[in-house]
C-alpha cells in the first residue's frame, strides 16, 4: 500500500488509541462509580474502551470496545436531535441553552427559573424534551421511537434498554420526580408526569458499546450527514448547534473544564460513557465507569485529553 498523508494519520491514530487504553487499564486513580442508581454501582470500575471512527469509516478501538454499558444522559444528544425535528425552534420556549453551572440533578436554580431548565442536558431539560418526545402518545411508542434511531444511527439493530437499569432509578429516582412534577406546575410538561419519568428512565437506561456510540455521533461530526452512506439526519446549521450545545453544556458544571483540557464538543453520561465529536474528523466514544465530583467520567476525560493532544483535535487549535 503506498504511504499517504492519510495511511499516516491512521497509523498515529491507531496506535494513539492503543498507548491511551493501554495507559488508562493500569492506572489506580479510577474515580467512583455512581451509586445513587443502585444498579450502576455494580459495574467494575477497572473497566475501560475507547472508540474512534475518522470520516474514512475507520474504526480504532481499544478496551473493552465492544461491552455495552448504560448510555445514561449521552442519550439526552440523541433525544435534543429527535425532538429538534419534531418540534423544531418550539422547542426553545420550554428548554433554555445556557450552561448552568450547577449540578446535573439542581432543584433551586428551576425555582429561580420558573420551571424553565437551562438546557436540555441537565436533567430537568431532558426530561422536558422528553415529554415533547412524548407529545400525548402512549409511552412506549415514544421509547420505541428513541431507540429505534439509536439503531438507525449506529445501524445495529442489537441496541436495548437494560430493563434493571431502567427498574432501577424508577425505584430510586425521586429526585427527578421532584424536578418533573415541579415543571409539570408550570405547564412545561404537559403529559402526565409517570409517563414522561417512565420513558426519560428508561431511554437513559439504553446499553450501548463505545463502537455503537461512535457509530451514532458521526452524523454531528460531519455536518449532519453519515459519510459513509451519505444518509442526512439533521441540517449542517443543527448539527452545528447541537455541537454548540455539547460543548457549553455537556459536562454539567464540570464543562468549562472539559473544553479547557479536551477542546471538543462532549457529553458523557453518569454510566462513565462520554460521547466526543471532532468536526470534520472524527466521532469518539470513551467509557470508564469511575466518575469525578462533577458526576463526569474521570479517566474519560483524561483519555479524551491525551487523544486529542497528540492528534491536534481541539477545535481551540493544537
Ligand atoms: N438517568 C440519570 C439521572 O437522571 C442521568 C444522569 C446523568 O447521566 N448525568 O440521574
Amino acid at each position: 500500500m503506498p504511504v499517504t498523508a492519510a495511511s499516516l494519520e491512521r497509523a498515529a491514530l491507531d496506535s494513539a488509541v492503543r498507548e491511551i487504553a493501554a495507559e488508562m487499564a493500569d492506572r489506580p486513580d479510577r474515580g467512583t462509580v455512581a451509586s445513587y442508581i443502585p444498579e450502576l454501582a455494580e459495574v467494575d470500575p477497572g473497566r475501560f474502551a475507547l472508540v474512534v471512527i475518522d470520516a474514512d469509516g475507520h474504526v480504532a478501538a481499544g478496551g473493552d470496545s465492544e461491552a455495552p454499558f448504560s448510555i445514561q444522559s449521552i442519550s439526552k444528544v440523541f433525544t435534543l436531535t429527535l425532538a429538534l425535528g419534531m418540534a423544531g425552534d418550539r422547542l426553545w420556549a420550554k428548554v433554555g441553552r445556557e450552561p448552568s453551572g450547577s449540578p446535573f440533578n439542581s432543584i433551586v436554580q428551576l425555582e429561580n427559573e420558573k420551571g424553565i431548565p437551562r438546557n436540555p442536558f441537565i436533567n430537568a431539560g431532558a426530561i422536558a424534551v422528553t415529554d415533547l418526545i412524548l407529545a400525548r402518545r402512549q409511552p412506549r411508542e415514544a421509547l420505541g421511537e428513541i431507540l429505534r434511531f439509536l439503531q438507525f444511527l449506529s445501524d445495529d439493530t442489537s441496541i436495548v434498554i437494560d430493563a434493571a437499569v431502567a427498574a432501577s432509578e424508577q425505584r430510586t429516582g425521586f429526585r427527578n420526580a421532584a424536578l418533573a412534577n415541579y415543571m409539570r406546575s408550570f405547564g412545561v410538561l404537559e403529559n402526565p408526569v409517570d409517563f414522561t419519568l417512565g420513558v426519560y428512565f428508561h431511554h437513559c437506561a439504553i446499553a450501548m458499546s463505545c463502537r455503537q456510540l461512535a457509530q451514532a455521533g458521526r452524523f454531528l461530526a460531519h455536518l449532519g450527514a453519515n459519510p459513509a452512506t451519505g444518509m442526512r439526519v439533521v441540517s449542517p446549521e443543527r448539527a452545528r448547534r447541537i455541537n454548540a450545545i455539547m460543548l457549553t453544556c455537556g459536562h454539567y458544571d464540570g464543562s468549562g473544564e472539559f473544553a479547557y483540557r479536551v477542546g471538543l464538543p462532549g457529553k458523557s453520561g453518569v454510566g462513565g460513557g462520554i460521547l466526543a465529536v471532532a468536526p470534520g474528523k472524527a466521532s469518539v466514544a470513551v467509557w470508564s465507569p469511575g466518575l469525578d465530583a462533577a458526576g463526569n467520567s474521570h479517566l474519560g476525560r483524561i483519555a479524551l485529553e491525551k487523544l486529542t493532544r497528540r492528534m491536534g483535535w481541539s477545535i481551540f487549535g493544537t
